[in-house]
């Protein structure tokens, strides 16, 4: 089976979420498994280090036209894990300081910039002399390519028999742009319509995906299932629900040989099950003396490590912020994004200097200390696609308190309500309220010391990484192969 992963970004090569995680971990499970994947991107010449990821030409060189000129881009490649990684050369869409844009704003030609990427992934596959049976895209970036497969190269033979599966990692980006792109992108305005990509007078990049590809799925059941109601879909309800027999959701895993507690290189001490309340108190010790805290054994900790946006649950921490502090308890927080959000905890660390410390930036080795020193996890997300938090956090005995949405819901079992299978604090109600119970509960659970080793225990040995779900994909694969 010969499988194409396209995506905007993939760790190692580039990450600004936990997309990048996902479209780096995928394959690695998928070729254990059998499947011939190789995986493709845009090359960001400003974020990747050519000598340190070796790439090299390809000798593929693409040319057609767009938005009015001849674009011209080249086809490089690296060997990631024995995988085949095609990076688009195209110096003046991809050579810049982001990926998407500044704080200031999204870049004014991501709308040709990613139409330009996903034209060229198809326009590299016969030069290259890969043929995939699928082709798996993901999120808005790389929608365009079952439209422009079906719209512009319908009559081409070779790819008549290539499938393709969009997975959507968070529906509220969707790529709206003003209907004027599409001459400027080489679509007929015959797709202008409301079962194609009109979307209230614009065009919508992501609901193209949705009506073109051959499937769809999103990273778990419930997000699969809430995406279908007006309250998280975002305007694609309607779309979705036309295509429901064509919609699944797969959880995401994560990477366990690069989250490990046992070999983490960037933790101060290294533990397992077997003796993790040494190693996560002597985290714990040497974390807050870096970040300036007291250390008292008895205090839970609370860890955050998140982009500092609304989806995540600020609002309801916001309205409670102060109740909280009140309780005997303190925080790790790493995130950045919304400027208000920052300045929030900015504010309650310097009101409460002994319980919060509080980092604003993207650091993935603090990220990693956090999750080996903290006693809880707090992911109270408005929405949540899957989320990859809660599960490096239990991978690392962090017990999560999260909201039941999404791939929370399908990943944390309540404590409270199932003491004999229960390892998290799950809340329903997107209430601060709801959440400040939670908090509690975790918080009274952690005093009675051996029902906490228990439930912590219990998280780590859970086993949230790829096996499984890769499996999952190679069915979905297949059903759509054989159609
Ligand atoms: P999302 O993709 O919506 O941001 P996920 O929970 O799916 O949320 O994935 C977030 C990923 O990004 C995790 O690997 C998390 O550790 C990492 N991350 C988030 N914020 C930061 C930050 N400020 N610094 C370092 N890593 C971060």
């Amino acid at each position: 089976m010969k499988v194409l992963l396209v995506s905007s970004e993939i760790y190692p090569f580039a990450k600004t979420g936990g997309l990048a995680d996902v479209a780096g971990s995928l394959p690695r499970a998928l070729k254990k498994l059998g499947v011939d994947v190789r995986l493709a991107m845009p090359l960001y010449t400003r974020k990747i280090d050519r000598c340190r990821f070796n790439l090299s030409s390809t000798g593929v060189q693409l040319e057609f036209e767009m938005a009015g000129k001849r674009r011209v881009g080249y086809v490089d490649v690296a060997d990631y894990d024995s995988m085949p990684v095609y990076f688009i050369d195209e110096r003046e869409f991809f050579d810049r300081d982001n990926l998407y844009g500044t704080p200031e704003g999204d870049y004014e030609d991501n709308w040709l910039r990613f139409a330009f990427f996903s034209k060229a992934i198809i326009e590299m596959l016969k030069p290259l002399g890969f043929i995939p049976d699928v082709i798996h895209i993901n999120d808005w970036q790389t929608s365009l390519v079952p439209v422009y497969l079906k719209e512009v190269y319908s009559d081409d033979g070779s790819l008549s028999n290539t499938k393709v599966l969009l997975t959507i990692h968070n529906i509220a980006y969707q790529g709206v742009f003003g209907s004027w792109v599409l001459p400027q992108i080489g679509l007929p305005w015959s797709v202008f319509h409301m079962e194609a990509l009109e979307f209230y007078g614009n065009v919508n990049y992501l609901k193209g995906g949705i009506v073109y590809s051959d499937a769809i799925n999103t990273v778990s059941p419930t997000y699969a299932k809430e995406i279908q109601t007006p309250e998280y879909g975002y305007g694609l309800e309607g779309i979705l629900r036309k295509r429901s027999a064509d919609l699944y959701g797969i959880l995401n895993g994560i990477d366990y040989e690069a989250w490990n507690p046992a070999t983490d290189q960037h933790i101060f001490a290294n533990y397992s099950v077997e003796d993790f309340e040494e190693g996560k108190s002597e985290n714990k010790k040497r974390l807050l003396e870096e970040q300036k805290l007291p250390y008292k054994p008895d205090v839970p900790l609370i860890g955050i490590v998140s982009r500092m946006a609304a989806q995540k649950g600020f609002d309801i921490i916001k309205d409670v912020l102060d109740d909280i502090a009140d309780l005997e308890l303190q925080f790790v927080v790493l995130g950045s994004g919304d400027k208000a959000y920052q300045d929030m905890f900015v504010d309650i660390a310097r009101r409460y200097p002994d319980k919060f410390a509080v980092t604003i930036g993207f650091d993935p080795v603090l990220a990693r200390k956090i999750y080996a020193a903290s006693d809880m996890f707090l992911m109270p997300s408005r929405y949540e696609p899957c989320g990859l938090g809660q599960m490096i956090a239990l991978r690392y005995g962090s017990i999560p308190v999260v909201r039941k949405t999404g791939g929370l819901a399908d990943t944390i079992v309540d404590y409270t309500e199932n003491p004999d299978e229960g390892y998290g604090f799950v809340f329903e109600q997107y209430e601060g309220a709801a959440l400040l119970d939670a908090i509690k509960r975790a918080i009274s659970t952690y005093a009675r010391r051996s029902e906490w080793r228990t439930i912590v225990e219990r998280g780590m040995k859970l086993d949230f990484s790829w096996n499984a779900s890769a499996k999952k994909y190679i069915e979905l694969y297949r059903k759509m192969i054989v159609g």
